[in-house]
């Protein structure tokens, strides 16, 4: 562009190459009198909300602003991949403002989970994380469970106050206030989404009843999630769309499994027992002994062992070995954005291997 123009709607810089970042406008819309964004567009004609991520820098500008702000801050993490989903020190950026966290994608566990006891556990991995959150809720922004209830308290917290909605990309953010979205307008109380103020950078800014507003922030790109190393096809099979089958494994020491090619763990000793494997059902879980392992990985990355598929593998990062000590009871070793496997007995030692660039830990079990 030789001209910057912005976007009328929330201000942002108005770009038309990459349609999936902020400030994206097809280059027909710069022929327009009035410009406005792609994702403004969607809200002011369709009453909905696009997801569009943006870089670090801009997302710290965007959570410097919170502490500035009086407002409900609610953030939404993926309950599949919950600590890479997290952002990390939100806390130190929203002042004296309210937090309600919520937890999206519930559907996903499952049904024998008794929601109340997850929702117990992500109040106790937020206080550790350094989140202190008014309130916890578990929904289904996909099948509308619990969405209404979040509404309710999303109102009655708010206190007349603006509500800012914060997570990162993917974690069905937008999904969410689509959902929010048509349970207000169900209501009668349709937003009117003519009127944008234009006032904010970045940031857009729904209409509530009563002046103040829902405001969507753009998503932030967590750098170590699995989705950036694999291709759109395969996010597709490590992506659990329905609820997941645990999958139990009874392994001997010396044992491994591969998750297609894209995360690996070995049993080093502890004791023949069961591991079982919460990962989408389509991710291929192949057994073998921790002998042959490099040899099996290195022929069968890409055909028996995949994805990634063959012609993925010159940008495939190759798996790094992490080595675990498990000293309590109910661990779940974490392939983040991949799954998890809960190890019942404490005195357990593992490998977790994960694409360079990937996070692996261990956490107290979710389920
Ligand atoms: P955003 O980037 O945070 O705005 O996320 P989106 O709303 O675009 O959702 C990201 C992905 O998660 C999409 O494939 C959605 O279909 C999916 N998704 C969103 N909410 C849910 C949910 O409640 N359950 C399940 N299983 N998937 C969901």
């Amino acid at each position: 562009l030789s001209e910057q123009f912005s976007c009328i709607g929330c201000g942002v810089d108005i770009q038309t190459v990459d349609k999936e970042a902020l400030g994206y406008a097809p280059p027909s819309a710069l022929e327009k009198e009035v410009i406005i964004c792609q994702r403004c567009f969607r809200l002011k004609h369709y009453n909905e909300i696009q997801d569009v991520s943006l870089t670090d820098d801009d997302f710290l500008k965007i959570l410097n602003g919170l502490s500035q702000t009086d407002a409900l801050i609610v953030k939404i993490v993926d309950i599949f991949d919950f600590n890479g989903s997290w952002l990390p020190g939100l806390h130190r950026f929203v002042g004296k403002n309210k937090i309600l966290l919520v937890g999206n994608k519930v559907d996903l566990l499952p049904h024998s989970i008794k929601p109340n006891k997850v929702i117990q556990w992500m109040k106790r991995e937020a206080k550790k994380l350094g989140l202190h959150p008014e309130d916890v809720f578990l929904v289904s922004a996909h099948k509308g469970h619990f969405v209404r209830e979040v509404a309710e308290a999303i109102d009655e917290y708010r206190n007349g106050k603006d509500v800012y909605v914060v997570g990162c990309t993917n974690v069905g953010k937008s999904t969410f206030i689509n959902r929010i979205l048509k349970e207000v307008s169900g209501e009668g109380d349709v937003i009117t989404t003519s009127h944008f103020p234009g006032t904010t950078l970045d940031i857009i800014e729904i209409p509530l009843s009563d002046g103040k507003h829902l405001i969507d922030t753009p998503g932030i790109i967590n750098h170590h999630q699995m989705a950036h190393f694999v291709s759109k096809q395969d996010l597709k099979i490590i992506t659990p769309k329905k609820e997941i089958k645990p999958k139990v494994f009874q392994l001997n020491e010396g044992q491994t499994l591969f998750f297609g090619g894209l995360a690996r763990f070995d049993f080093i000793s502890g004791g023949r027992q069961s591991f079982v494997c919460h990962f989408s059902n389509e991710i291929n879980i192949h057994r073998t002994k921790l002998d042959h392992a490099d040899e099996l990985y290195e022929k069968h990355v890409g055909d028996m062992l995949s994805p990634p598929r063959t012609d993925e593998l010159e940008e495939f990062p190759p798996l790094i070995r992490q080595e675990f000590m498990i000293k309590e009871e109910k661990t779940d070793i974490v392939f983040s954005g991949l799954g998890w496997i809960t190890v019942n007995e404490p005195g357990v030692k593992i490998a977790a291997y994960v694409p360079k660039g990937v996070h692996a830990m261990i956490r107290k079990s979710l389920i």
